[in-house]
């Protein structure tokens, strides 16, 4: 049995009165079989499945909406896991109200969605609780092995799909535990640890080698992995924190939003983190700032309330309608006492010793560019706030990895994503694929699964051309 501490239960943060915290990663939720058929049997069965076409997995949300609503929780499931390999952690962490839920016709005639997200984390978390998650058994067993670097849900998804197909699979991470940022960036109170390492024990009790504690390009060469194995998918991510460009970043108490987390969450998994224990990483009785506007920005935020900070404000360079992160996440962290300054960027961090206050600079929207974003300018005003800690939140970009591999062959494009070819998912080496947030830059989860899906269906389909090319020469 799995047991966790959660950042909350080791402090049981003084709030301000009036905040609530939303709390949704949990295995043991609240919402209950007939919670789930009525909100499903909301679905109009519209016939124009404007929710499948906005899921990136294209899950078929009207059939198990409408097989939860007549009480086939077992076959719902089915149908859910045969075009995702974490249900139950899209279900928690998809940003729904820009995808699935926000496409949906009830949604548009302003009805409120059908929360599909819930109905689908309470079937996977239903299928686990009844032993109806199938365990991995290959069919065949075939000679090939695939070398995966990354065990975050892009290298975990590939490995499940290639050993249902009979490979030999071992994932190597430079990690002591496997999960990539599902495990150490995004907090236990949007998804708890043991519904990611419940997904890990099934994919070792299915044969996948994990080897933890491992970096390419450190401990083992990209080209020993080549050689090793028959092919190797590189899904490691994108880590390369952006900076602010702010002066002071330098200061004792200005620190990256990263190290943060893992601090967090580290010691919500029972580990010895000192930097947490000795306050440098921890927010409580502090003023706290965080800089950005994303995903990563909001759990920062939401964290520092937990482990009970004096204040948290957000400063976010845009305006709320420009947000990269999920509009939910904000209003979750509204409720919780976040207060956020829109159109404001550091312009300063300073302080004697450690960081003091932060010196900001409010923005005004300018030109949408060819992005299709707004371009942003200063205004003129200025405005300061005080802060004991200030996170650095500003986005992530993937690390040179020609340089990281000494493999120089590999092809980057400008900001470091690894180049493939879109139709079979092959880098500028031969036998060497890529998936997930180092191909598409920093983005979702779900995009993850769905690069790890394509990714190894790309493999195989390769690994058998191969094998016909070996057969035909004999
Ligand atoms: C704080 C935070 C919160 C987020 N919240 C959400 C959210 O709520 N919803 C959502 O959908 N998305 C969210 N995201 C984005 C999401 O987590 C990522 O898009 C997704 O995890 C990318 O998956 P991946 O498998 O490509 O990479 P990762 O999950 O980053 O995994 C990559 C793995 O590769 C390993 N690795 C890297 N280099 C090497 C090497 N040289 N050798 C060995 N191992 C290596 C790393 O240790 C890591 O385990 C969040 C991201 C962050 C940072
Ligand atoms: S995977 Fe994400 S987008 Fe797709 S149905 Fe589930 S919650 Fe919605």
């Amino acid at each position: 049995m799995l047991r966790f501490v959660s950042e909350q239960a080791q402090q049981p943060a003084k709030r301000p009165a009036g905040m609530r915290t939303h709390d949704h990663g949990e295995i043991h939720h609240g919402f209950v079989a007939k919670d789930a058929a009525a909100q499903a049997a909301r679905c109009a069965q519209c016939g124009v499945p404007f929710c499948q076409v906005h899921c990136p997995l294209s899950n078929n949300i009207p059939d198990w909406l409408k097989l939860t609503a007549d009480g086939r929780l077992r076959e719902a499931y089915d149908l859910a896991e045969s075009t995702n390999n974490m249900p139950e952690i899209c279900g928690r962490i998809c940003p729904q109200d820009r995808l699935c839920e926000a496409n949906c016709v009830i949604e548009q005639s302003t009805h409120g969605a059908v929360t599909i997200g819930s109905i689908e984390k309470y079937l996977a978390d239903t299928a686990f609780q009844n032993g109806w998650v199938r365990p991995i058994r290959p069919r065949v067993a075939r000679a090939e092995s695939i070398g995966i670097v990354g065990a975050g849900p892009a290298g975990l998804t590939a490995a499940e799909q290639l050993r249902k197909q009979g490979y030999g699979v071992t994932i190597y991470d430079r990690h002591d535990r496997a999960g990539g940022l599902l495990i150490y960036g995004i907090p236990n109170f949007k998804l708890d640890k043991a519904v990611v390492q419940r997904r890990v024990a099934r994919q070792e009790a299915g044969g996948i080698q994990f080897r933890l504690g491992v970096e390419i390009g450190c401990d083992l060469s990209l080209r020993e992995l080549r050689a090793h194995h028959d092919a190797v998918l590189l899904a490691t991510g994108a880590y390369r924190a952006r900076e602010t460009g702010a002066k002071g970043a330098s200061l004792p108490g200005v620190v990256a939003a990263l190290d943060y987390l893992i601090a967090s969450n580290r010691k919500g998994l029972g580990d010895v983190v000192p930097s947490h224990d000795d306050g440098s990483l921890h927010a409580k009785g502090k003023d706290v700032v965080v800089i950005g506007g994303g995903d990563t920005a909001m759990d920062c935020v939401r964290t520092a309330v937990r482990q009970g900070a004096n204040s948290v404000t957000c400063l976010y360079r845009r305006d709320r309608a420009n947000m990269p992160g999920s509009a939910r996440e904000v209003l979750h962290a509204e409720e919780e006492g976040v207060r956020f300054e829109w159109l404001a960027a550091p312009d300063a961090f300073d302080g004697v010793e450690a960081v003091a206050r932060v010196h900001g600079a409010r923005m005004r929207l300018g030109v949408v560019d060819a992005s299709g974003r707004h371009g942003i300018e200063k205004d003129g005003s200025s405005f300061e706030i005080a802060a004991q800690m200030v996170i650095v939140a500003a986005g992530f970009d993937p690390e040179p990895l020609p340089q990281m591999l000494s493999e120089k062959a590999l092809m980057t494009g400008s900001d470091g994503r690894v180049r493939i070819d879109q139709r079979n998912f092959m880098t500028s080496l031969e036998g060497v694929f890529a998936a997930g947030d180092i191909v598409r830059g920093a983005s979702l989860v779900v995009w993850a699964i769905r690069d790890g899906r394509d990714a190894a269906a790309a493999i195989h389909a390769h690994l058998l051309a191969r094998q016909e090319v070996v057969h035909a020469a004999e």
